[in-house]
């Protein structure tokens, strides 16, 4: 059966780019006949309060999105907020450690920009392995002056896959995104560990999330073989852009479900987001039940999808 899966991290109210992730999410698991996971990822738990959490799933609740398992409704696979999964993070950690795959690494934010190391097309740096070499009494003498965080040595391998909607995709995890965090220097295990942890764990089958993410999952498939966990199937979505071509973010508060409850019904919001998904021809009201029976993939653009002048 297909278990898809919302992981939403609620620093805020739910925009449109976020809720069209659940959307079709729940579509494509719904219209395969699957069921949907709520999984509040608040790794980060100073700005992801219990309270957006609980507000984000009473906006999934209006909206008719509600998932089947997870969130305050627990189920079989709890916990189901990542700030309070540690020590499941924590299991997998030694399981890389033992495999002599992590490092600590001291270098600081700074020392990693002023460096002239080169940057992802994300903007990221790609870490030029500075504390890769250093030897475990090197190691020692700095973790007196600062807590380190711990990085994974990626091999100089291409990691591909088809991704379902987007299409096929590789990158060189050595040359292209070096050595990644898995645990911060205060403590907190990275999203890239936290993910694959929690979604072999959930039984996920298919991960639906925005194309932004599309560049962390080579990362994530060499996690999954080296934890020897089974990968779920992923589809990419476009991202929504403003009218004027701009990314939306939980600033552009015309978006937000806030501001969107207080002027439309659940069905006009489903049904114009379906219109610009290219679900339906026309922003007519729909529920996701309707929207179900009809859902393909190949239906949806592959391109950012900016939204209609006026239509939220
Ligand atoms: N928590 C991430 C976010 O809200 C999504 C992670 C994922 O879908 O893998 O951007």
């Amino acid at each position: 059966m297909t278990v898809g899966r919302y992981a939403p991290s609620p620093s805020g109210r739910m925009h449109l780019g976020n809720l069209c992730c659940c959307l079709l999410a729940w579509l494509s698991a719904k219209s395969r006949g699957g069921r949907v996971v709520l999984r509040i990822e608040d790794l980060d738990a100073a700005r992801c309060p219990r309270a957006f959490a609980d507000l984000l799933e009473a906006d999934l609740a209006w909206l008719g999105l509600s998932a089947d398992e997870g969130g305050s409704r627990g189920g079989p696979h709890a916990p189901y907020y990542q700030s309070e999964c540690a020590a499941l993070y924590r299991q997998a950690f030694d399981r890389l450690a033992g495999q002599g795959l992590l490092y600590p690494c001291f270098c600081t934010r700074s020392q990693l920009h002023a460096a002239s190391a080169p940057h992802r097309s994300d903007g990221q740096v790609i870490y030029p392995g500075t504390c890769r070499g250093l030897t475990p009494a090197q190691a020692a003498e700095k973790a007196r002056v600062r807590p380190p965080a711990w990085r994974v040595r990626v091999p100089d391998e291409e990691i591909g896959f088809v991704d379902g909607h987007l299409g096929p995709y590789r990158e060189n995890l050595a040359a292209d995104c070096g050595d990644f965090f898995v645990r911060r220097a205060d403590g907190v295990f990275a999203y890239q560990l936290a993910v694959v942890v929690d979604d072999a764990r959930m039984g996920v089958t298919e991960v639906v999330r925005g194309a932004d993410l599309l560049s962390s999952t080579p990362r994530q498939l060499w996690l999954y073989r080296v934890l020897e966990l089974e990968p779920p199937a992923f589809c990419h979505l476009p991202l929504l852009l403003a009218p004027d071509g701009r990314r939306l973010s939980k600033r552009d508060g015309d978006v937000s479900l806030e501001h969107l409850q207080a002027r439309y019904t659940p069905e006009q919001i489903i049904g114009r987001l379906a219109y610009v998904c290219g679900l339906q021809k026309a922003p007519d009201p729909r529920t996701p039940a309707e929207l179900a029976d009809g859902f393909r993939w190949d239906k949806v653009p592959r391109q950012d999808i900016r939204l209609p002048e006026g239509l939220f």
